[in-house]
């Protein structure tokens, strides 16, 4: 037992993924400072029982400021097409009261299902104009105490075929954006598209996250002209790629050249699994596709992965609650992952989104921000398979919320004289 004294907090009894028993953490001025079997030491203490303690969940990708749109709808669409339609026609009256409204919703969702940082992307061009960037920075402000927002700003419908929107999209940046997005797949010139847009990360000196590819035809893909971007740019590490649903239609030679490919660029890949199974395979009558790129593969292959939210509750995914561990499972029984397989998924909405972003004051060591929640369970591997109650979280050493454990309430059993 080591004599310490100097912790605002201890933890006591937490189970961490790299701890075969549980240890105490001291925290001190918002970051973990010691890590040991027994602290001893004058604090403020909180037993985790044994229990696992991760450093909360990373969403490299969500739409806060599309989302909570089913009651303006009338009916659900379908096709991708057909939900870019009816969000843009919807979005010109979004106003930024109402944006940072249903933000706010989601965004309460993600702290108590355990989400510690995230990277919302925001759409910019002259229907929405600068409105929902302005919503999304006040709830970066109004939420850290509770978790890390990241701005990433990008043009949903196009940007060579949408006059204005490059104007706007500089602006955004001008004024603080996190990080630039792209969607090829929207644009007529897809390539002048991603090259602007790798233009304006350097100038601008931020990462890039694009949307990629969202079909089922392995025959094209943007995929070589971003391989090629990147490392005539020097960005390896710096981009990563969403959907990127062409890949679940590769053939395996084909899938294994383009796992080289990503490697050795430093190219990351997100998957949305909500998203890309609600949308993907509508043409199909019967034995449709699933359409899911397998990103605990691709992370056995090299590749940085994560597995994130996209769309809660609008026309791209009419469903969605902001938890993580939730699109885990989702994705880990979709995908065919076994048991071996789920220490990965875990690694998919934590270690590796973290990666993804480039955070380097994550996870439970000495010396990193002392970010914690504590799930209901004790033994990670299981974690994702069984979605346990996550119980507390805690920001920078400092609860965030608390969760009580369910109670039964067995019926008194009455027993009748004889
Ligand atoms: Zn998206």
């Amino acid at each position: 037992m080591t004599a310490q004294t100097a912790f605002d907090l201890i933890f006591r009894n937490a189970l961490l993924r790299s701890s075969v028993t549980p240890v105490d953490l001291g925290v001190k001025g918002g970051r973990i400072t010691a890590i040991e079997s027994r602290l001893a030491c004058e604090a403020i203490e909180i037993d985790v029982g044994g229990r696992l303690a991760l450093p909360g969940f990373v969403d490299t990708h969500i739409h806060l400021d599309k989302a909570c749109l089913l009651e303006r709808c009338g009916h659900i669409h379908g096709t991708l097409g057909d939900a870019i339609r009816a969000v843009s026609a919807m979005k010109r009256d979004f106003g930024i009261d109402d944006v940072y409204a249903r933000g706010a919703k989601v965004l309460e969702r993600a702290i108590v299902h355990g989400t510690t940082r995230m990277r919302t992307h925001v759409e910019i061009d002259p229907r929405i104009g600068l409105r929902s960037f302005e919503a999304v920075k006040a709830l970066k402000r109004d939420y850290a105490w509770a978790i890390d927002l990241s701005l990433c700003v990008f043009p949903q419908e196009g940007l060579t075929n949408d006059p204005g929107a490059e104007e706007l999209l500089i602006q955004a940046l001008r004024q603080g954006a996190d990080a630039i997005g792209g969607c090829p797949y929207t644009d007529p010139d897809p390539n002048a598209h991603l090259a602007r847009i790798f233009e304006l990360a350097e100038q601008f000196d931020l990462d890039i996250d694009l949307h990629l590819d969202f079909d089922l035809d392995p025959s094209w893909s943007h995929l070589d002209e971003v391989v090629r971007q990147t490392e005539q740019r020097n960005y390896q590490g710096c981009v990563a790629i969403g959907h990127v649903t062409k890949l679940s239609a590769m053939p395996p030679d084909r899938l294994k050249a383009a796992t080289a490919q990503l490697a050795r660029a430093g190219i990351a890949v997100t998957v949305l699994p909500a998203t890309d199974l609600y949308l993907m395979g509508r043409e199909a009558t019967h034995n449709a596709p699933r359409g899911l790129t397998l990103a605990h593969k691709l992370a056995d292959g090299g590749i940085v992965c994560s597995v994130a939210t996209n769309n809660v509750l609008n026309p791209f995914t009419p469903f969605g609650d902001a938890s993580l561990l939730r699109m885990a499972n989702f994705y880990a029984n979709v995908a065919h992952a076994s048991v071996g397989d789920f220490d990965t998924c875990l690694d998919l909405v934590t270690e590796l989104p973290a990666r993804l972003m480039n955070l380097g004051d994550y996870g439970i060591a000495v010396g990193k921000r002392a970010d914690l929640v504590v799930l209901d369970i004790k033994d990670s591997r299981f974690a994702i398979a069984e979605l346990p109650d996550i119980l507390m979280g805690f920001k920078d050493g400092r609860q965030t919320f608390e969760r009580l454990p369910a109670k039964l309430l067995h019926p008194r059993i009455e027993r009748r004289p004889q």
